[in-house]
């Protein structure tokens, strides 16, 4: 049985979210839980969220203060402390200054990684993924605690604990990956084996304001006043996903992988909540990114055929935001074969070539203005595989 510490936390008060922290912590098994989890010495990496460059506070990014009170804790156990993140797009550095976490590191004397340094290594008993190129400072960190933020994701559906770690494919070379696994089941295998690969040790999952729509970089702030901690990624992601809507979490592709390769806890009886109670932390009203049954052929040919009918698409939303930045055509993994701009009513415009998209919503996930959304065809619409 997995524990997962399910805190009410109100506001982003540092002072607030340490006394949270320590309360999730002393739940858990307090100094002796500590003291094993960092054990006198090591090498510590926290791994926020940041997405992309953010504004201080912004439901795309960690909270700073959620940083701080991490910190507040772990120093007390390690004074090795590293932190760093490769977003989406964008500066890692500029991306860690603008979120506030540089500034609170620079007062706690936590150095900063851009996780541009890579290094080549073998995972053996891979679920999917024997061969990697990783960030080199998660890889030898010898402990691991991400931080991530309760968000919604278009092609995960939800971005927590387990997708976080994403962050520790350097750059550029995410797209690649998005390149090479197309179908979303292999993506989200390649999303454990890299948990496994990296050996996260904790999560603390920042839901004080969660973001709901669409997520994870252009959804609506929601404010759930949650923390979720525990060492179990996928028990993380499972309570959390509970409280946004998903009541069955095997419906998210990511935890349906950790279910069927018997990667960790998800069903709620494999599953002990301490703190709040589920009932009394659920979300009212969340808008979730997609829900419905994801649809996996073993041909690739009959899948790529049966995605044109039935998964959602990305789009340009209705109101007209996008400024043609070509950001959207710059991030797409499939490079010059789904994204063209064109000219319309004298702006710039992507337009999409539909049969080569492999739905990885990269663009929608990245796009700066909020410029695109994703669709649901009809009969994914009458078949259940529903965007928004
Ligand atoms: S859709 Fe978004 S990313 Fe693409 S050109 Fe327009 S503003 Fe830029
Ligand atoms: S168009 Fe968008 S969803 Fe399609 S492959 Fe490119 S980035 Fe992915």
């Amino acid at each position: 049985m997995e524990k997962v510490a399910l805190l009410k936390c109100t506001e982003y008060e540092v002072d607030v979210l340490e006394k949270k922290l320590r309360e999730g912590f002393e739940l858990l098994g307090g100094d002796d839980y500590l003291r094993k989890l960092i054990p006198e010495g090591s090498k510590v990496l926290l791994k926020p969220n940041m997405l992309s460059v953010e504004q201080a506070g912004s439901p795309v990014v960690t909270h700073y203060a959620v940083f701080e009170a991490v910190i507040r804790i772990v120093r007390e156990y390690s004074k090795d402390i590293t932190f760093g993140d490769s977003p989406g797009f964008g500066d890692s550095r500029k991306a860690a200054e603008k979120s506030g976490l540089m500034e609170v590191a620079k007062r706690y004397d936590v150095k900063f990684d851009p996780f541009t340094d890579t290094v080549h290594v073998k995972l053996d008993d891979s679920i999917l993924c024997k061969s990697w190129d990783v960030a080199r400072a998660p890889y030898e960190a010898d402990v691991v605690i991400t931080l991530p933020k309760l968000k919604t994701h278009a092609m995960a559906y939800f971005t927590g604990a387990v997708k976080n770690q994403f962050g520790c494919i350097s750059g550029t070379q995410k797209a690649g990956w998005h390149t090479r696994m197309p179908d979303a089941r292999n993506f989200c295998k390649m999303l454990l084996d890299l948990n496994t690969l990296v050996g996260t040790n904790f999560a603390i999952l920042d839901g004080v304001t969660a973001m709901q729509g669409n997520g994870p970089k252009n959804g609506e702030p929601y404010k759930m006043d949650t923390i979720i901690m525990g060492e179990c990624m996928s028990a993380v992601d499972s309570v959390a996903v509970r409280l946004i809507g998903y009541d069955d979490p095997l419906k998210t592709p990511t935890l349906k992988e950790v279910y069927d390769n018997k990667w960790g806890a998800v069903l709620p009886d494999e599953i002990e909540v301490v703190g709040e109670s589920m009932e009394s932390m659920k979300a009212k009203n969340f808008k979730l990114a997609r829900h419905g049954e994801g649809f996996h052929f073993t041909s690739p040919v009959v899948s790529k055929f049966l995605s044109g009918m039935l998964a959602p698409s990305p789009v340009l939303t209705k109101d007209d935001k996008c400024i043609g930045c070509r950001r959207c055509e710059e991030v797409c993994p499939e490079q010059g074969k789904v994204i063209t701009m064109v000219k319309i009513n004298g702006k710039l415009k992507p337009s999409w070539d539909m049969k080569n998209c492999i739905r990885c919503f990269c663009c929608q996930e990245l796009c700066p203005v909020g410029a695109i959304e994703t669709k649901s065809t009809t009969l994914g619409k009458l078949l259940g595989m529903s965007g928004r």
